[in-house]
């Protein structure tokens, strides 16, 4: 039987209609509208790209936003000084610095600098400790889109083997924390894998859910998915082809029980993801 597809564009989809009502009450409630900070620091295509998609995002659920742009030239300095203004503006609920940063800045004085009140991508080490202990203000974005995708598609978490490949602060390691949590969403058995685990097909091979989030376009292959597992492809690649995923996903697709499609899986509910972390830190500034 062929693969089910995990269609992460349209979940996301369903996600902003709600949102979309909740930001209504809300607004209704408290006469202010959620609003997220972007902060741009030189001209990175992609990450114009990237900040773009998710000012449009937040337009679609009435959350508003702002771009505040610093030239490629800009000192850390001049960053920590900008966030000290979003950090004190009352207008503000969220504030997301876009990365990768310019090499002269230096990014963990960016991510200590946010308040941990408006850290919506939850990348401050308080945020950060807070996730460990199981009490987490905000859920990182990307590791939340794809807990989110799993729970919405009715794939079964509780008990069950999950096998992360690749274990970034931003994806891998709040993820396996995440899914080994007590309670909804939580609960299963985490094996996280890394460029230094050895025999990666024996260990794949074991998951009924396969998460890979490493950057290799197209590495996990049909023999290192055991037949009917979930897979999720967190990578985004670009070759010549286009955009690809860390899965060939062409061949996986034979063999696993669920599968995300790059792009249209993971992507969109990472931003759908933001949204719901702007709203949570309005919620928990104005109530
Ligand atoms: P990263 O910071 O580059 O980390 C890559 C991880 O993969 C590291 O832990 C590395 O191991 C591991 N790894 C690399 N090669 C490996 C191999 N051959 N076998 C096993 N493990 C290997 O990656 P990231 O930022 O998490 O991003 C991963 C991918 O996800 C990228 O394609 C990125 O574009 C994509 N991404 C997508 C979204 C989205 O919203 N869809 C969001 C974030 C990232 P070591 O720790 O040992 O080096």
């Amino acid at each position: 039987m062929p693969a089910t597809i995990l269609d992460g564009k349209q979940l996301a989809r369903q996600l902003r209609s709600e949102l979309a009502e909740e930001v209504v009450e809300f607004i209704q409630n408290n006469g202010v509208v959620p609003c997220l900070a972007a902060v741009l620091v030189g001209d990175n295509p992609a990450s114009e790209v990237y900040v773009r998609n998710k000012r449009r995002a937040c337009e679609t659920v009435g959350i508003e936003s702002q771009l505040h742009r610093l030239g490629a030239d800009a000192s850390s300095d001049d960053l920590l000084k900008l966030i000290a203004k979003l950090n004190k503006d009352a207008e503000v609920h969220g504030i997301l610095v876009q990365l990768p940063l310019p090499p002269q800045i230096d990014k963990n004085r960016v991510v200590l600098a946010i308040s941990p009140n408006k850290d919506v991508d939850a990348f401050h080490p308080e945020n950060v400790g807070r996730l460990v202990q199981g009490r987490p203000r905000f859920l990182p974005c990307t590791p939340q889109g794809v807990q989110q995708l799993l729970l919405r598609s009715g794939i079964e978490i509780t008990g069950r083997h999950v096998v992360i490949l690749g274990r970034s602060e931003i994806v891998g390691r709040p993820l396996s924390i995440m899914l080994s949590q007590h309670g909804k969403g939580g609960d299963a058995t985490v094996t996280l894998c890394h460029s230094r685990s050895r025999d990666l097909p024996s260990i794949t091979r074991l998951a009924d859910i396969l998460i890979v989030a490493i950057g290799r376009a197209r590495f996990v292959t049909a023999d290192m998915v055991k037949p009917g597992a979930a897979v999720v492809d967190v990578g985004v690649n670009r070759t010549e082809a286009g955009l690809v995923g860390d899965v060939n996903y062409d061949a996986v697709a034979t063999v696993a029980g669920a599968i995300t499609p790059v792009p249209g899986g993971v992507g969109p509910l990472t931003i759908a993801m933001l949204l719901r972390n702007t709203l949570l830190a309005a919620q928990s500034l104005e109530t």
